[in-house]
């Protein structure tokens, strides 16, 4: 079925038996299907489409994380906790591109390093959730999971995990995709416009000191284009796309064999990881994952010992090939600064050049009295710096950040410069799952990023 739809080259010997060996392995966090063969009627239609990215990006991406892994850039991803299929629209899209270009150009500008941009964006529609149901007012239902498998309304039509979905998601990556690549490659990502990206946006002092990096970019770029430089870099931005390959039937299904050498990649998106709750050794999803060419993430929690960290390296990167593995840390910030040491220390004894990117949102997560799910700013700062703290004293180096953000003035987080305060929660909360940083939030923590970067 799948592979029938690549004619250039046949799969090596063995690999194709390989991609589904997942099948035969404790699988977690899948939906239940009520229709069972609806579902593999998605998928077999989702596996004759045509692959969302290119293995040639997939390599390209490969040598950029590779250059971060060694110290030589810094990665920054960044989106929704979920998106959703209401939320694909070109004003939300535009802002989340234009939020991710602002923070790129003050970590480049600020930290003179370069920036491996990637947007969670364009397929991240799964998601993993801590109870199979949810309970309101005594109904019980299944728990949503993502628009790819279910809808958010408290209803048990809505709530039934429906196949046509997938083909939906399919789609609408596609979509997002194609508005990511016309907004990063056609003009709109010229650092040119610096400026214009700031505009609508209210008198804050992020906002104010953007503005002051804006204007000295400005002058660099008059002065080289009086000069008569020209080059495309000024003119285009490298943009990849991310997301969790939790849900195993979709990421088969978009798992293609590259016509050049055989191997496969799942096309999907240049880039994907594996969550804090799939990650168990002997499982599907590492399995899965450590037979794809992509580069690839592990989230880990305080739970991570150095050993289950070595057997994941082993798995993941058995050649241990800088690029192909990044460790997505997401301790918390009362935890960092103890977890994370013993993690770099035992790197180094097995000779492994992982990237490192701090996730400073999911070991952040506090409920309201009155029941929003937020997160402390102050929080995520400190996890920033506990992580740029344990990197210093290790000697390795703290190649990137992973955040939730979007690119509207939403009241999901507590603080910032704006001081959002519990009574601020209700007036714009959007996010269907976790928390995001808003605009503001996320220039404000691109500036304090910067700041620890120079401070090495
Ligand atoms: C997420 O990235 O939205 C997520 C669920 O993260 P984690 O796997 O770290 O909990
Ligand atoms: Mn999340």
């Amino acid at each position: 079925m799948i592979d029938s739809t690549e004619p250039v080259v046949a799969a090596r010997p063995g690999v194709l038996a390989g991609l589904d060996h997942w099948r035969t392995l404790p699988i977690d966090q899948q939906p239940a299907w009520p229709d069972s063969e609806g579902a593999r009627a998605a998928a077999a239609e989702i596996a004759t489409m045509p692959p969302l990215v290119f293995a040639g990006e997939i390599d390209q991406l490969r040598t950029r994380l590779a250059a971060a892994a060694e110290g030589r850039a810094f990665v920054l991803q960044g989106g929704d906790c979920a998106e959703t299929f209401a939320g694909a629209t070109a004003d939300q899209i535009r802002a989340r591109v234009k939020t991710i270009l602002q923070m790129a150009v003050v970590l480049t500008y600020g930290a003179s390093v370069p920036v491996v941009k990637m947007g969670r964006m364009a397929g991240q529609f799964a998601k993993p959730r801590s109870s199979e149901t949810e309970t309101r007012d005594g109904t019980t239902l299944p728990a949503y999971r993502g628009d790819i498998v279910n809808g958010y309304d408290f209803t048990a039509e809505s709530r039934r995990p429906d196949p046509g979905r997938l083909v939906r998601g399919y789609h609408t990556a596609a979509a997002t995709l194609n508005l990511v690549r016309a907004f990063t490659q056609g003009g709109f990502a010229d650092l040119r416009q610096v400026h214009s990206w700031n505009r609508g946006f209210a008198a804050n002092p992020a906002n104010q000191r953007y503005e002051v990096f804006a204007s000295e970019i400005d002058r660099a770029v008059r002065f080289m284009e009086a000069a008569g430089a020209d080059f495309d870099e000024l003119k285009r931005v490298e943009f990849y796309t991310a997301h969790e390959a939790l849900l195993m039937e979709y990421e088969r299904a978009m798992t293609r064999i590259d016509s050049r050498n055989g191997t496969p990649v799942d096309t999907s998106a240049h880039f994907v990881w594996v969550g804090e709750r799939t990650r168990a050794l002997g499982h599907a999803h590492l399995d899965f994952v450590s037979r794809i060419r992509n580069p690839i993430g592990v989230k880990l929690g305080p739970s991570v010992t150095p050993d289950e960290l070595e057997r994941i390296v082993d798995l993941l990167d058995p050649d241990r090939e800088p690029g192909r593995l990044t460790l997505i840390t997401r301790m918390g910030a009362g935890r960092i600064r103890d977890a994370l040491p013993p993690l770099l220390e035992a790197s180094k004894r097995f000779a492994s050049t992982p990237l490192w990117i701090t996730d400073p949102m999911h070991g952040n997560g506090i409920t309201t009295p009155t029941g929003y799910k937020t997160r402390r700013f102050d929080d995520v700062v400190d996890e920033v710096q506990g992580f740029f703290a344990a990197h210093r004293a290790a000697g390795t180096w703290p190649g990137g950040i992973h955040i939730e953000l979007t690119g509207d003035d939403v009241t999901e987080c507590l603080g910032g410069s704006e001081h959002i305060d519990e009574a601020d929660l209700a007036s714009r909360y959007e996010s269907l799952c976790d928390p995001r940083l808003n605009h503001m939030q996320s220039l404000e923590l691109a500036f304090l990023v910067a700041e620890e970067l120079t401070r090495r």
